[in-house]
């Protein structure tokens, strides 16, 4: 099999080097990029080309997706291959099983159970691989603990950490990794595969694939799941409810979502990325781009708010959002960020066209 990975030749060019020549293998890589945008297989696919029983002479590309240990890895069955993330196992004898206890974060805890696994030679592999995915979600005493795994590389462990939010993974940490960016899928790219591996109807696929802006995967679910465009279209009402509003229901919406935060990190960026994705509509409402025609239940009011703000006035707000994103990355006051944000935003009230 390929990597099965749409896009990212690049970043797939430089894993499959190391692949090739184990003496450029890097003991750490950090594989940073948008979300949903292929980084996770392509960790699996990487553990798997390290592991792969085909033999090189063969000509068999690897990983070859057939052998024992590409299987077991695909299934996340391998011994030596082990996926880290929010509320996962630690090894403290009264905490147990973070799964269980809504954990939102990657814990000390679970840093310092990973090296103790480090420190064991693979069992049936060439490589044991751990995976810290999303690695941003570690706190700080947990990125200080895996400063030391990271300083002190144990022979044939390879650390992946994955990340769609940069700045706010440790520096410490960062700068220790061999960094493999992963791009934006192209829209064309995500609109034929839509088609040809998802089998999902061109117009849909046409729609999805800019909506996608870049994400393949969320472009993927949605055309598998109807609740991913619902929960779009009801985050978009909730925007155009609170631009309506005044200056209290916006206080009171930053107060919200800014207690949230440091629980729920990825919810509010997620949530912070509707309101990118509004501006962003309202612009090219503004621009007159035909690209909205299959925006039909919205267009009239994507319209009508593009009237009242226009170029200037949509761009001043989308920057405002992707100021508050980026501060609350670099540990910013929640609140305050997101207050500063939708006081930036106009307040001319909006008339709901119908
Ligand atoms: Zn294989
Ligand atoms: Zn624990």
């Amino acid at each position: 099999m390929t990597w099965e990975i749409v896009g990212q030749e690049r970043a797939l060019a430089a894993l499959r080097r190391a692949v090739a020549d184990e003496a450029r293998l890097s003991h750490a890589y950090l594989f940073a990029g948008p979300e949903r945008v292929g980084k996770a297989t392509a960790a699996r696919r990487f553990a798997q080309a390290m592991n792969c029983e085909a033999a090189v002479e063969d000509d068999v590309e690897r990983p070859c997706g057939e052998c024992r240990t590409c299987r077991l890895i695909e299934e996340g069955k391998h011994a030596d291959v082990e996926v880290v993330s929010v509320g996962g196992l630690c090894d403290e004898s009264e905490h147990g099983d973070h799964s269980a206890d809504n954990s939102r974060d990657i814990r000390i805890c679970q840093v310092r159970r990973l090296g103790h696994v480090v420190s064991r030679a693979p069992y049936e592999g060439r490589y044991r691989v751990i995976v810290i995915d999303p690695a941003d979600a570690m706190t700080k005493d947990a990125a200080n603990a895996f400063l030391k795994t990271l300083e002190e590389p144990a022979a044939s462990v390879v650390l992946v950490l994955v990340t769609s939010r940069e700045a706010a993974l440790a520096e410490t940490v960062r700068s220790r990794c061999r960094r493999i960016e992963f791009a934006g899928v192209p829209r064309a790219e995500i609109e034929s595969a839509l088609v040809e591996r998802w089998q999902a109807e061109p117009a849909v696929a046409a729609r999805l694939a800019r909506l996608a802006e870049g994400r393949l995967g969320w472009a993927v679910s949605a055309v598998t799941d109807d609740s991913v465009l619902a929960a779009r279209e009801e985050a978009f009402d909730e925007i155009e409810t609170l631009l309506a509003g005044g200056d209290e229901e916006r206080f009171a919406y930053a107060a919200a979502l800014g207690r949230r935060y440091p629980r729920e990190s990825a919810a509010v960026q997620a949530n912070l990325s509707h309101w990118s994705a509004w501006w962003r509509e309202v612009l090219l409402a503004a621009g007159g781009q035909p690209e909205l025609a299959a925006e039909t239940e919205r267009l009239d009011r994507l319209r009508s708010y593009a009237q009242q703000y226009g170029v200037a006035g949509a761009l001043r707000a989308l920057h405002a959002v992707e100021d508050a994103r980026r501060h609350l990355d670099e540990h910013a006051s929640p609140t305050l960020a997101l207050e500063v944000m939708l006081l930036e935003l106009p307040r001319v009230a909006a008339r709901r066209a119908g």
